[in-house]
């Protein structure tokens, strides 16, 4: 299958410590639903929102790079991990932006929950002006109602649209899209590790590998 190079780009970043069928199907669910060519994964630094991750930031590149690497359409991006200082989602999106020029629509993805903690993330409107964001539902938390900050809630209603309109402009609306539930966390993975317990269908079978090997999260 030869992908086309142009057309939405998805970007999606997270801590991926480590990385799991969760993050896997929501970018598979992008990438078909709303259209994208490519899904870029970028594994964060050193997060400036949380706490140090379980594993240093080589080997959680190193299990998104296993994790991807059996689908064509998957990327991964070291620029956050390799960088000196901290992680900010802004600072990739203007780098991805200068390097691929005005006009290529991006796509951010995120599930609900750090949706929902966007107005914490440096420059968080601006966001907008590099990106589409698209959401994605995640067990245990919802849009709307207490839990959604009023800034963010009105930036849900001046910029909410369909998927179908991403491609005709480079940033700056807002889509939901549905993925099939899947209550899987890196805390959760994290603490089975520690407990010594099986880690089999939650990750791939070469991060599990992986972990194992480096004794990863004990
Ligand atoms: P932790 O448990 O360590 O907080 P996590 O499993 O939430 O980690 P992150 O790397 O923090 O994973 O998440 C990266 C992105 O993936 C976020 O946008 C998050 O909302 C999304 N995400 C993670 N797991 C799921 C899931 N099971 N369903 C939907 N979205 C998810």
């Amino acid at each position: 299958m030869t992908l086309p190079e142009a057309g939405p780009l998805g970007v999606f970043g997270g801590t991926f410590d480590p990385i799991h069928y969760g993050h896997l199907r929501l970018a598979e669910t992008a990438r078909e639903a709303l259209g994208l060519t490519r899904v870029r994964l970028i594994p964060a630094g050193q997060p400036p929102h949380r706490a140090t991750p379980g594993a240093a930031g080589a080997h959680r590149l190193a299990m998104a790079r296993l994790a991807a690497a059996s689908n064509p359409a998957f990327e991964v991006d070291p620029a956050e991990v390799e960088a000196a200082q901290a992680s900010y989602t802004i600072l990739s999106l203007e780098r991805l932006r200068a390097e691929l020029g005005p006009r290529r629509p991006l796509v951010l993805l995120l599930g609900v929950d750090a949706f929902l903690g966007l107005p914490t993330w440096r420059r968080w409107t601006e966001l907008f002006d590099f990106a589409h964001l698209a959401v994605a539902n995640r067990p245990g938390y919802s849009l709307g109602g207490a839990a959604m900050p009023a800034a963010l809630a009105e930036q849900v209603s001046r910029r909410q649209a369909t998927p179908d309109t991403l491609g005709a402009a480079p940033a700056g609306r807002l889509v939901q899209f549905a993925m099939t539930p899947l209550a899987i966390s890196a805390t959760d993975i994290r603490a089975r590790c520690a407990a010594g317990q099986s880690l089999r269908y939650l990750l791939p079978p070469p991060v599990v590998d992986y972990i194992s090997r480096h004794q990863l999260y004990l």
